[in-house]
Formats: C-alpha cells, sequence, structure tokens
C-alpha cells in the first residue's frame, strides 16, 4: 500500500462578495453553443442571489429540491433531461447547501459517463471526468466543497461516488452567502465539521497533515459556537473556512462513530445528515468523552435542540437494516477503533446504542 495521493479542487476564491466574480471565472470555460447550468438551492427561489447569477445565451437555471437528501434517480433525472435538450453543457455551478454540492457533481459527472448514477456508488468506479464544475456553497460545515465524493442514496446504498474526477475544478467561497441561514440549520450543519474534526483528531488514521487541518478547524468552531457572545460576519467567516479545513483533515484520514451510526439513521428513517450526527453524537460519551463535552455546552450555548428517541418502537428488522448499513463502513470504525473494530462493536453493542437514540 502507498500513500494517499489526494486529487484536491483546482481554484479556489475566498472572500465577502466574491460570488460577483463569478461571471469573468466561468467565461473561459463557456464552450460555443453549450450553455451553463445554475443548480440552484430551491431556498433561493425568488430570493436576491438569484438575481445575481451571471445568466448568458442559452444558460439555465434548475432550482434543486432538497427537501430530503440526493438520490441517484434524481440525479439521473436531471442529467438526461440535460442531455436530451443540449446534448451537453458547458458546465454546472452548484449554489447551496451540501445537497446541492453533491447534487451537482453527481450531474457533471453523468454528463460524462454512461448508465445511472448508482452504477458508481462506490470507490473508483467512475470512468470519465464530468463536464466543468463549480460548487457554491451556503451552508457551512460538511465539507462537501472540498471532497472526492458526492453522497447519494440509491435503490440499495447509501453511498457516494468517490473518484478523483469528483472534486469541484472550481469553488468559490463567500461567506456573505452563509449569512440568512436559520440559527438550527446553522448549527446542525456546523456541527458536521465538529464532529469531522473530532473523529479525525481522535482517529487511528491520523497523521500530522490531517491533525494540522483538524485542529485549526475544531478551534474554528469552539471560536464561533462556544466563545463568542454573538454572531457575527467574522463568525460566517471563521465558519467557512472551518468547513473547508475540516473537509481537509478528513481528506487524509476518515470520519469515524457518528458518522458510521448516523449512515444508518439516515439510510432507514431520511434523519438528515447534520442533525443525525448530532443525535448520534450526543450518546458517544464512550468513545469521544471530551469532545461530547465540548459539543454538549456548543448545543446548551446556541439553544439548540437535539431530538431524542427516535428509534422508539422501530422493530427487529428495522434496526438490523440500520446496523448493517453501519456495519458495512468498515474504513470509518476501522479508524474509529482500530483494526479490531469487528470485535469491539458486535452487531449487539450497536443495536444496544442505536436504542438510545
Ligand atoms: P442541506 O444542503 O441538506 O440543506 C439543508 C437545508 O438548508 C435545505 O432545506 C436547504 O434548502 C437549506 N439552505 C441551504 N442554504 C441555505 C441558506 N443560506 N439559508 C437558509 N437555508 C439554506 O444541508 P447541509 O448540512 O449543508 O448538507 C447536508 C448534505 O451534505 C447531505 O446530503 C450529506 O449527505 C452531504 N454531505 C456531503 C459530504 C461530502 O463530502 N460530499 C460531506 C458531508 C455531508
Ligand atoms: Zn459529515
Amino acid at each position: 500500500m502507498g500513500f494517499r495521493n489526494l486529487k484536491m479542487v483546482d481554484r479556489v476564491v475566498y472572500g465577502r462578495g466574491c460570488l460577483d466574480q463569478l461571471d469573468e471565472i466561468i467565461r473561459p470555460h463557456r464552450k460555443s453553443g453549450l450553455p451553463m447550468i445554475f443548480l440552484v438551492d430551491h431556498f433561493f427561489e425568488q430570493k436576491p442571489l438569484t438575481s445575481r447569477i451571471p445568466i448568458s445565451g442559452n444558460d439555465k437555471i434548475i432550482f434543486a429540491d432538497v427537501s430530503s437528501e440526493p438520490k441517484t434517480s434524481y440525479v439521473d433525472d436531471i442529467s438526461a433531461g440535460l442531455k436530451k435538450e443540449f446534448g451537453s453543457v458547458s458546465g454546472i455551478i452548484g449554489i447551496g447547501g451540501g445537497s446541492v454540492m453533491d447534487l451537482a457533481k453527481a450531474v457533471s459527472l453523468m454528463m460524462n459517463n454512461p448508465g445511472s448514477s448508482a452504477d458508481y456508488q462506490g470507490w473508483d468506479l467512475v470512468q470519465n471526468p464530468g463536464v466543468y464544475k463549480v460548487g457554491i456553497p451556503t451552508l457551512s460545515g460538511t465539507g462537501a466543497e472540498v471532497s472526492r465524493t458526492c453522497v447519494l442514496t440509491g435503490p440499495t446504498k447509501k453511498l457516494g461516488m468517490n473518484s478523483d474526477f469528483t472534486p469541484f475544478d472550481q469553488i468559490v467561497l463567500d461567506p456573505e452567502l452563509t449569512s440568512n441561514a436559520p440559527v438550527n440549520q446553522r448549527f446542525y450543519t456546523g456541527m458536521d465539521c465538529y464532529i469531522h474534526c473530532v473523529e479525525s483528531l481522535k482517529g487511528t488514521f491520523l497523521n500530522e497533515f490531517s491533525k494540522s487541518h483538524g485542529e485549526k478547524a475544531l478551534l474554528l468552531c469552539e471560536e464561533v459556537f462556544l466563545n463568542k457572545s454573538e454572531w457575527n460576519d467574522e463568525s460566517d467567516d471563521q465558519l467557512m473556512m472551518a468547513s473547508y479545513a475540516g473537509g481537509m483533515s478528513i481528506a487524509y484520514s476518515q470520519v469515524g462513530v457518528a458518522h458510521a451510526v448516523s449512515y444508518g439513521l439516515s439510510y432507514l428513517l431520511g434523519t438528515r445528515h447534520g442533525i443525525g450526527n448530532c443525535i448520534v453524537m450526543n450518546q458517544l460519551e464512550e468513545y469521544y468523552p471530551e469532545g461530547v463535552e465540548v459539543f454538549r455546552k456548543m448545543v446548551e450555548k446556541n439553544g439548540v435542540d437535539i431530538p431524542q428517541g427516535i428509534t422508539k418502537g422501530l422493530s427487529d428488522v428495522q434496526f438490523d437494516t440500520m446496523i448493517d448499513v453501519s456495519m458495512g463502513m468498515s474504513p470509518l470504525w476501522e479508524n474509529a477503533l482500530g483494526k479490531d473494530w469487528e470485535r469491539i462493536m458486535t452487531r449487539k453493542k450497536l443495536r444496544t446504542l442505536f436504542e438510545r437514540l
């Protein structure tokens, strides 16, 4: 086994208001006759942001319905529709939360790969590079702007298209775009970043590359969610960089117990990523004692509600489904508990954990 040779995002622009540079940034990537497709979070329909999108020629805005997290069928519908309407496109530009980031990556890939996106859920299955793709996050925390995956729920699994073709060609990090996020959503997505850091820093895969990014991101999360008296513009600036650095940290390590368990919840119950991680993290003092203590302080300080009792009344079959999905995430468990993880995290032990959620 060699060392991981990370494929990273090609270009990054950062700063308040840098969205206004988008026209200039994408111009060299326009191909004659082929449109740029703006995949925009439906939250922004009829909002001022939409009027700042640099539409030209036959460009098209598609408002992405992210009322549930992205499915392979949705990716396939969008890419098939675009192929039918235009043949090909100049690029896909995703503007929104982590769900839209992932949709944009997946649609870009499916413009140049045959079959269904479900065929590529896994590691290094994607054959061809996608079309030019740009990510513009409007929530901070998931790290989807820098990752080499796009998480999709498919017919048989919830798994990303992990590949060297998946990272964006360009990201536009404009913290102003996150300023109107509701307190709860901002917290849940922000905690995704905090949890990435805890899982990376407490994991067995840790090296100095991951540690350096993870420690900084963790400090930034604590700064905005714990130390500051109130949320301000600087908090948006800081959380956007925390998300980036947290993403870079797990890029060279891995996430851990909270994510492995929360994938089970989300597969069965459709629990969204950010809140699902919070629900699980709240019960993980055995694995991450300091991390959970600080997490609970943040919850209290921000006056956010973490649901409890969400697995109450589920059947044995349903618990088994969640356990199967969770146990399938072996790299996450190995990072968290070491090579012998299967002896530590038995199905029985995992069932007890799921019952507490
Ligand atoms: P999200 O994208 O699912 O959005 C949550 C809600 O916030 C949606 O209703 C959306 O319309 C709304 N929203 C987005 N921006 C807003 C804004 N500025 N103001 C108000 N509302 C806004 O939330 P998320 O937590 O950013 O992303 C979660 C998704 O990211 C999941 O699908 C998860 O699987 C994925 N994810 C991907 C990676 C990766 O590496 N690819 C990592 C972590 C999570
Ligand atoms: Zn996450």
